[in-house]
């Protein structure tokens, strides 16, 4: 499952003790396993090998340039949401023509590096974005493809904050509408219209929700065969839920199993955009004890890491587990909390914790997707260094922000003197 593990009670990343990183690097330290997050990638693709199709993983689940680089150069294409994931897709020389780009607001200067840089298609959410987009390529003098993202309006089970295919959501266009535009595609002079997208939300433990919206759509490219409509790829999206707690996700296997005899019904080249699957059990945040604080009604574990480091807890409810990184036998209840100045900020709440002291070092497991790359400076708090680990091996792979950092942008203006 993942290459975190105790040996003779000492956790270790691989073949590296992760407290020798605490000591080496400092914390809050984020730490990747490289071995992990190549491994989940290989399953995927291994899982689809009968179909081949083109993986892109989803930037915004983790977007350190080392952790794209090391998909990348595995043949993973990349699945962005904005301008700034261009970027980094491009600096870290992944193909244009392995990259998609969704998102429901992209602006003009976006599309048009989109563009210009030849990406494989935009994963198109509205009409307006679809004239937007065939006004721009117009101006540029170029065709451009891009894929519809259907809402296939289906009932996942997960937090109400990534559900994403209900009518309800802001994402994708449902299916009447987007036969319409098919039907009018000629009218977008400047696009190919060449595929279908769907991303029906993220943790999803399941394959029916999965199998369920794969079959709309399938139905759906029957109905545009028959009106003389071909496509040219369909895009899955991403969702695969990972084990956090107590779940039991399907594995890459099943599903697999259960939807590629749908995929090679539709005749299509088949993309996916996995994120958290290929990163989430890849690292783990490792914060330091300041202090050890007894109220009246509770235990508080209070670490150097908070809510600016790993947003999930307080955004999402979300259940991480925590990992002493000497294991021992003694747990007690206890709420493990952040420096931050926020009662939301806690990245445990009353949960059975190893008894630790001032000083010691806790690991925030499955923290490898959705944790720095949605991590800020609230409280004017550095964010973290990021570590890598393969093998016997430890490389730095995001220095530690310093005060001076958090500062870079701002101006005090000389306007300020005259008021
Ligand atoms: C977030 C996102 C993904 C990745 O979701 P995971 O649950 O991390 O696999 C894929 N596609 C789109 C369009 C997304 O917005």
């Amino acid at each position: 499952m993942h290459d975190f593990r105790y040996k003779n009670n000492k956790l270790y990343c691989e073949n590296v003790r992760v407290e020798d990183l605490a000591k080496k690097f400092g914390t809050p330290l984020y730490v990747y396993s490289y071995h992990t997050l190549v491994d989940h990638y290989l399953k995927l693709q291994s899982a689809f090998s009968e179909i081949k199709p083109l993986i892109c993983y989803s930037v915004k689940a983790n977007s350190n340039l080392s952790i794209l680089k090391a998909l990348v150069a595995k043949g993973a294409g990349l699945d962005i949401v904005s301008g700034g994931e261009l970027f980094r897709a491009k600096k870290v020389g992944c193909p244009a023509a392995r990259i998609v780009y969704a998102s429901v607001g992209k602006t003009n200067q976006e599309i048009r590096a989109a563009i210009s840089s030849g990406i494989l298609f935009f994963n198109v959410e509205s009409l307006p974005e679809l004239e937007n987009i065939n006004r721009i390529a117009a101006s540029l003098d170029k065709i451009t493809r891009v894929a519809i993202r259907i809402n296939p309006d289906v009932e996942v089970k997960t937090h109400k904050y990534i559900m994403t295919g209900k009518l309800t959501n802001k994402f994708g266009i449902d299916l009447e509408s987007a036969y319409k535009i098919l039907l009018l595609r000629a009218k977008f002079r400047n696009l190919n219209i060449c595929g279908l997208h769907i991303h029906i939300g993220s943790q999803i433990t399941e394959s029916e929700p999965f199998v369920e919206a794969i079959k709309k759509v399938s139905v759906f490219i029957q109905r545009l065969k028959a009106k003389g409509i071909s496509l040219e790829y369909l895009n899955i999206g991403g969702g695969l839920g990972i084990i956090y707690d107590r779940e039991a996700p399907q594995t890459a296997q099943i599903y697999a199993s259960q939807i590629i005899p749908l995929l090679k019904n539709t005749g299509l080249k088949i993309i996916m955009e996995p994120g958290r699957f290929i990163v989430g059990n890849a690292g783990i945040l490792v914060v330091k004890v300041l202090y050890v604080k007894r109220t009246l009604q509770k235990k508080f574990i209070i670490v150097d890491g908070g809510m600016n480091d790993l947003v999930r807890p307080a955004l999402y409810s979300a259940f991480h587990n925590i990992w002493p990184l000497n294991k021992t036998a003694k747990c007690e209840k206890a709420d493990l909390v952040g420096p931050i100045c926020e009662s939301g900020d806690f990245l445990a709440k009353e949960r059975s914790i190893a008894k630790v002291k001032e000083g010691d070092y806790l690991a925030v497991m499955s923290a490898g997707a959705y944790g720095f790359s949605m991590a800020s400076n609230y409280n004017s708090r550095g964010r973290a260094a990021e570590v890598m680990v393969s093998g016997s091996k430890a490389f730095q792979i995001r220095k530690r922000e310093i005060p001076a950092d958090l500062v870079r942008k701002e101006v005090i203006s000389g306007e300020l003197k005259k008021l």
